[in-house]
């Protein structure tokens, strides 16, 4: 399963797509994590990334999508992976098609969380007051002033995404707003929709009824009959009886021969 999650800063990505990763066995893969991780190795593209990414902007595409190549080249990727970050361009996501299908891959799908860009400031305090309690180090970037610059940039240069892949067919949208559960949910049924109800092999409830009332009125016929002739009645009972068996025997068999068929 190949997925892209996209949402502003704050949206809940990461939440979701680690809940995704054990569900379907697939990585994954988040740029920011990985720039992150370059920034502290030291590495060129960490030299490159550290202050574009301390002043909330974009780290330039070119860099991304070579970052992005890369990962989705190793094995454990093999089975699927979930991105989270990117694309965060339309130049990315133009990359990234070019390098699917250069691959013989297909995205299974894009889901969009929307999330109201007022209640993000708040998402990303209680984020950093969390990371403080845990005595964790803050990224550099949790911070009011850069949070409003990262928020911008999704607004003009991801949020064209959405229209992208509406475009492609390939966007789903869930409420970001809603309880974490909840959101998983929806996630699911836009992966995995309900499948069409199937028979039960029940018959239906109008029939029963029917069936229980033509025994009633057979045996208030043979009580009426018995009073006048027991042992006739009797037997014209036990007969009737035995053809309902039989009748029923064979629509249950019939029924399972359809089914089977
Ligand atoms: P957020 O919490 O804002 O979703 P991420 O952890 O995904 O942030 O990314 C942090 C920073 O890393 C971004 O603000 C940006 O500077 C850089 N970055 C991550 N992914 C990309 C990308 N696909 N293109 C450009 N820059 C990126």
């Amino acid at each position: 399963m190949r997925l892209i999650l996209l949402g502003p800063p704050g949206a809940g990505k990461g939440t979701q797509a680690q809940r995704l990763v054990k569900k379907h066995g697939i990585v994954q893969l988040s740029t920011g994590d990985m720039l992150r991780a370059a920034v502290a190795a030291g590495t060129p593209i960490g030299q490159r990334a550290k202050d574009i990414m301390a002043r909330g902007e974009l780290v330039p595409d070119d860099v991304v999508v070579a970052i992005v190549a890369d990962r989705i080249d190793q094995p454990d990727a093999r089975k699927g992976f979930i991105l989270d970050g990117f694309p965060r361009t339309v130049p990315q996501a133009v990359a990234l098609d070019r390098m699917l299908s250069a691959k013989g891959m297909k995205l299974d799908g894009v889901i969009e969380l929307k999330v109201d860009a007022n209640i993000l400031h708040d998402r990303i305090a209680s984020r950093v007051a969390d990371t403080k309690a845990r005595g964790e180090a803050l990224r550099p970037d949790d911070n009011p002033d850069v949070l409003r610059r990262r928020i911008e940039a999704y607004r003009d240069q991801t949020a064209p995404l959405v229209d992208y892949y509406r475009g492609q067919g390939a966007l789903g949208s869930v409420n970001g707003m809603a309880p974490i559960a909840e959101v998983a949910d929806a996630i699911d049924r836009l992966l995995d929709p309900a499948p069409p109800t199937k028979p039960t092999g029940k018959k239906p409830v109008s029939k029963t009824v029917a069936a229980k009332r033509a025994v009633a009125a057979k045996v208030a016929a043979a009580k009426v009959a018995g009073r006048q002739n027991p042992s006739a009645a009797r037997s014209r009972a036990a007969a009737s009886a035995g053809r309902g068996a039989a009748a029923r025997g064979k629509s249950t068999l019939r029924k399972t021969k359809s089914r089977r068929g």
